[in-house]
């Protein structure tokens, strides 16, 4: 027993030093990619019946397999939407996981969920619904907005028995995120695309509904607008959006996992007018928000709604609902049964620093992107596509060819210098592969996007 005590403290205590090492690092690499067949060869079999020591597969981790990864919060990793959590978000997540809290009633996790609902109230706060809005927190934007096409679904087939058999409709445009069409999927409902990778206009989104044959009117239940589109950061008509919902009685999602966070920036909140008319909303607090992954969050203007989709039923349950254990359930409002308390780490961050250092950041990444647009103006063999829109950049190299990108970006990934990724940018009938920032991390330089440019001279 002494012995297993002693290997335990000190196995703790070199997790806690690389912890420490992460999280204080101020150089870091990005990792680089290696084929499955490579890293099997650098580390062999590590699950045998015996087991091969926690000393020696930590060993294997810092060695071979953490320079496998890209760090989502390099501050040259520009692609997709990268991430950067904050130290003390980091720091927390350690706490979250050392607690061993379950997370889906307030019975067993009253402590962790109170502190879950103290950040969730200040980011309801940011969209402006009416009194009664709430939300909870989810894996991400991905079961966020299943979560909310569920209630809505749920909530249309309440209305009407002849709902109940009806397979549902949802509208929303090309420029929604792939998970959009993904859960229409998992929930079985139709799904009509708005031929607009540009900003979804009320005009065109209301052309379309009068274009819908008499059925296929009955079936329409929900409109899904994108707050910030994940390929350009394009921000949908929200207000006129909002209006024709309320004309046509249809429920508004409205998807701002990425762009979410631009809620605290005072120089952009302009642009989410009409969000506070939402049904709905998604925000991943894991993109712009400075969260660690896995935190999203999907928002009801009436939770009651939400639970009457989402709630489970079971003898083993009873319990969680008697009246005292009574409060906030999270397992009511989306579809996750057993879950981490995944605001904790933001909760503890918005605690230490202030929702202001939150603004800052965040009108840090909107910066960024204005003074990328800038630089990019500035250099004769690149341009930008279309003015830079929240803290997305999407430009092209003159004279190159889709494959001049992939290669340029396989060059810069198996360098350790940098992440970013072309993608394709759609006007009219035609599809351009052009290359794209998405600036997060407040620490991105703006040395760091002049040598990334300069890399493709
Ligand atoms: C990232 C993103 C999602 C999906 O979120 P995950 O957290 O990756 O599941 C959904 N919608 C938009 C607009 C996004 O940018």
């Amino acid at each position: 027993m002494h012995k297993i005590d002693i290997d335990l403290v000190e196995m703790t205590m070199d997790v806690m030093k690389y912890a420490i090492g992460r999280i204080s690092a101020t150089k870091r690499e990005i990792g680089k990619p290696k084929k499955e067949s490579e890293l099997k060869a650098l580390v062999g079999e590590t699950i045998t019946e015996k087991g091969i020591g926690g000393e020696n597969a930590f060993n294997l981790w810092k060695k071979h397999l953490i320079n496998a990864n890209v760090p989502a919060d390099h501050p040259r990793n520009l692609a997709f939407v990268p991430a950067a959590p904050t130290r003390a978000a980091v720091m927390f997540d350690l706490v979250t996981s050392a607690s061993s809290i379950h997370g889906a009633y307030w019975m067993e996790g009253a402590g962790g969920i109170f502190c879950e609902n103290e950040a969730m109230k200040w980011i309801v706060s940011l969209t402006g619904l009416p009194k009664g809005a709430f939300g909870v927190f989810t894996s991400g934007g991905t079961a966020a907005n299943l979560s909310a096409i569920v209630t809505a679904r749920e909530y249309w087939r309440s209305l009407n028995d002849k709902n109940k058999s009806e397979k549902g409709l949802i509208i929303t445009s090309i420029g929604a995120h792939s998970s959009i069409k993904a859960m229409a999927k998992v929930v079985d409902v139709d799904i009509l695309l708005v031929d607009t990778e540009d900003r979804l206009e009320a005009k065109n989104l209301q052309e379309v509904i009068n274009n819908l044959t008499t059925h296929q009117r009955q079936r329409l239940f929900t409109i899904v607008a994108t707050a910030g589109t994940t390929n350009a950061g394009i921000i949908d008509d929200l207000a006129g959006i909002a209006t024709i919902c309320e004309k046509e009685q249809l429920w508004y999602h409205v998807d701002a996992a990425y762009g979410g966070g631009a809620l605290a920036a005072d120089s952009v909140r302009h642009l989410f007018i009409g969000i506070e008319k939402a049904d709905s909303i998604t925000i991943d607090p894991h993109k712009w928000m400075f969260s660690p992954y896995d935190c999203g969050a999907v928002i009801y203007k009436d939770m009651a709604l939400a639970k009457q989709a989402h709630s489970q039923q079971g003898s083993y349950l009873d319990i969680f609902k008697d009246e005292g254990a009574q409060g906030f359930n999270p397992a009511d409002y989306q579809i996750q049964l057993t879950r981490r308390v995944r605001g904790l780490p933001l909760w503890f961050s918005l605690a230490t620093h202030g929702t202001n250092r939150y603004k800052e950041a965040v009108e840090r990444g909107l910066e960024l992107a204005q003074i990328a647009g800038k630089m990019i103006e500035d250099s004769p063999f690149v341009e930008l596509v279309r003015a830079p829109s929240l803290s997305c950049v999407l430009f092209r190299r003159k004279g190159w060819q889709p494959e001049d990108y992939t290669n340029w970006t396989y060059q810069n990934h198996k360098k350790g210098f940098a992440l970013v990724t072309p993608t394709k940018w759609k006007t009219g009938n035609t599809f351009e592969t052009v290359s794209r920032f998405c600036f997060i991390n407040p620490d991105t330089t703006e040395n760091d996007i002049e040598m990334i440019l300069d890399s493709m001279k």
